[in-house]
């Protein structure tokens, strides 16, 4: 099916800041920052990485606040360019270096806002990635929570039930679940994952290093989940072409196209990048999961997302998100709180500790972007089923993991 997927969407107004203009390093200037940044994964304990819609458009899928992004094109009324389907895209540069990053014991966690599925189908193992904004190709069972991880788009959106029941057995073999599937992509007021959400939080707090690439961090709470990792006392680094709502917080800001910094880098931590030869699933990444048990290293204070309940629109394991400003004043209030009582110990974060969370580009929305098109139907009159085969299992590990 066509990357045009916004017809499965509710409408919504405030998508945020669009078609920014996009500032370029000199190569000089990326030269010297794409060491500094080598260095710092170096001497990294535990990074993670936040990646965003800009690492795919290299492999044809728009974004969507860049000049030529989804959202951009719909603000000046014109129709967004797609160069492929999300089963023909191929991972980029960027997502194949990821993967080796955290074969090579660098990268710890990635955490993803993207839908387009590329970093599961890289080969990244699941238990080091959190898709918070869902999955193109991951349907989930509402009853037992079960996902199934599918070659072809599930072709619904927003959580809807996509019509296939689940088939985990229970009661000695005798019974199957049977609950509904439902789609795992976001609509605008969706609370996140919750899994993934808290499991994201754990390894920022963690975390030593925070990466971002082509993300303009604007929507919340993803995209201030690597000011965590800055107020425990790590680095972020930014790397995106145009601003970002959390320049000012940035250790490092590299103004360069993902795939030629990441190159760059790979070159400098002598990695070489792994060749992608078609979808791969991996479930586990084998060796000890640093991350894990979960909760297990929490600090005692702990952000708490405040979310009303909507029992008669959505399903029953997820929560409404509701009056999205407020919460986000609360849990900005809350975090300040916070870094009160971490600043002590997080020395290197000090001097930064008075900007933190006055923003820099003020948000105006909490949204979850979506790819958009003209196509109103073309989403849902996809004929998926046909093509579908499960290809997780929770108990699968499969041989292409191995590093
Ligand atoms: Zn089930």
């Amino acid at each position: 099916m066509s990357v045009n997927y916004a017809a499965g969407l509710s409408p919504y107004a405030d998508k945020g800041i669009c078609g920014l203009p996009e500032i370029f390093d000199s190569s000089e200037e990326l030269k010297t920052k794409v060491e500094s940044m080598a260095q710092w994964i170096r001497d990294s304990q535990y990074m993670v990485v936040h990646s965003g819609a800009g690492i795919s458009t290299s492999t044809g899928i728009p974004d969507f606040r860049g000049p030529k992004g989804v959202w951009t094109m719909e603000e000046r009324g014109e129709t967004p360019h797609f160069n492929t389907t999300f089963e023909d895209a191929r991972p980029s540069l960027t997502h194949m270096a990821l993967l080796q990053l955290q074969r090579a014991g660098h990268l710890k966690y990635l955490i993803s806002q993207n839908v387009d599925g590329l970093h599961l189908r890289s080969g990244f193992p699941r238990d080091r990635l959190s898709e918070l904004h869902g999955n193109m190709f991951v349907e989930e069972c509402e009853k037992c929570g079960k996902q199934y991880v599918r070659d072809a788009v599930i072709g619904v959106m927003g959580l809807k039930p996509t019509g296939r029941y689940c088939d985990v057995t229970r009661s000695r073999g005798l019974r199957s679940c049977r609950g509904k599937l439902i789609s795992t992509i976001l609509d605008w007021e969706d609370s996140l994952p919750e899994r993934d959400l808290n499991r994201a939080e754990e390894a920022c707090r963690r975390a030593d290093l925070a990466l971002t690439l082509g993300t303009s961090l604007q929507i919340k709470p993803s995209g201030d989940l690597p000011l965590l990792t800055k107020r425990t006392g790590g680095k972020v680094v930014i790397v995106n072409l145009q601003t970002t709502k959390h320049e000012k917080h940035a250790h490092l800001r590299i103004y360069g196209y993902v795939d030629e910094v990441m190159g760059h880098l790979m070159k400098l931590l002598g990695l070489e990048n792994p060749d992608w030869t078609g979808p791969t699933l991996c479930e586990t990444s084998g060796g000890d999961l640093d991350i894990l048990p979960f909760g297990a290293w929490k600090k005692e204070v702990k952000i708490e997302l405040k979310i009303e309940e909507n029992k008669d629109t959505v399903p029953k394991r997820r929560k409404k998100r509701k009056a999205d400003s407020e919460r986000n004043v609360e849990k900005d209030v809350k975090v300040e709180k916070e870094v009160k009582k971490e600043d002590k110990e997080a020395t290197s974060a000090s001097k930064y500790k008075d900007d933190v969370f006055s923003d820099a580009i003020p948000i105006k929305t909490q949204n979850l972007g979506s790819l958009n098109g003209s196509s109103k139907n073309s989403l849902c009159s996809s004929d998926v089923n046909s093509t579908l085969t499960e290809t997780s299992d929770e108990n699968k590990n499969t041989d292409e993991c191995s590093s």
